[in-house]
């Protein structure tokens, strides 16, 4: 339902929680934040409110990083449970990935990697995409490449941002049909499902158009279409009050 990504010199985590927190007003029956620190990926979710999320970041902190992503979830595939809340991971425990909307085509894709030894824990339609990234990127080693090669295999509306351990300064976002904004900042990037998110620290943005993949780094954004076109964006300065 709400979607934050970051990247840049403040805690992600930080960023990343108060950005949940201007999205509350949409609804959710679950959250959940991964950032990427010291290597490696970490990753806390809960169902209910955020505050249930909070708890369980108090009694289990995570490392401190400048990467991160966080969701806020209004399920449609799978029950409100922790298991079923996002970031979704690959088996290796690698890759997250946060999405709103639906998957159409995820019961065929789950078919397809259960076939091929992966393990799909929950019941969503997001979890294969997970699975998908980490495969793409074993093989290319480019996350944004990743994205826009698992977004051509999707159908139905979706908004996803992914990050990867060994892409640790990148935040990659796609969409089709669901949207997507990013946020430019001085030595740090923003995305989010609404500016709303990211205001109180840039009124720079890019709203993404359809069928477009974006990778987010510290020092800039770069976006093209799911071929690898550069994509033709709209860049606006955010002089109203979220
Ligand atoms: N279809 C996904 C799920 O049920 C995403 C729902 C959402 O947009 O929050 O987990």
């Amino acid at each position: 339902c709400g979607i934050v990504g970051y990247v840049g010199g403040q805690s992600a985590l930080d960023v990343v929680i108060a950005g949940l927190k201007r999205l509350e007003y949409r609804g959710y029956d679950s959250a959940g934040v991964a950032v990427l620190a010291d290597g490696g990926l970490a990753m806390s979710k809960k169902a209910g409110k955020l505050v249930n999320l909070e708890k369980a970041l108090a009694e289990q902190p995570l490392p401190s990083g400048p990467t991160g992503i966080g969701h806020t979830r209004w399920a449609t595939h799978g029950g409100p449970t922790d298991l079923n809340a996002h970031p979704h991971l690959d088996n290796a425990g690698r890759v997250a990935v946060v999405h709103n909307g639906i998957i159409e085509n995820f019961a065929a894709l789950r078919a397809e990697l259960t076939g091929r030894g992966h393990g799909l824990e929950s019941e969503t339609d997001t979890e294969v995409v997970a699975h998908l990234l980490a495969e793409a990127f074993s093989a290319c080693g480019d996350l944004a490449d990743s994205m826009r090669q698992v977004c051509r295999r999707l159908d139905g509306a979706f908004t996803l941002v992914a990050v990867h351990a060994d892409a640790p300064d990148v935040v990659v976002g796609a969409r089709r049909n669901s949207p997507l904004v990013v946020g430019v900042g001085d030595g740090e990037a923003f995305l989010a499902s609404d500016v709303a998110a990211f205001i109180a620290h840039t009124r720079s943005a890019i709203e993404l158009g359809q069928d477009q993949v974006v990778e987010l780094r510290r020092d800039g954004v770069t976006v093209t279409d799911f071929d690898g076109a550069p994509a033709e964006t709209h860049a606006y300065h955010i002089d109203w009050d979220a």
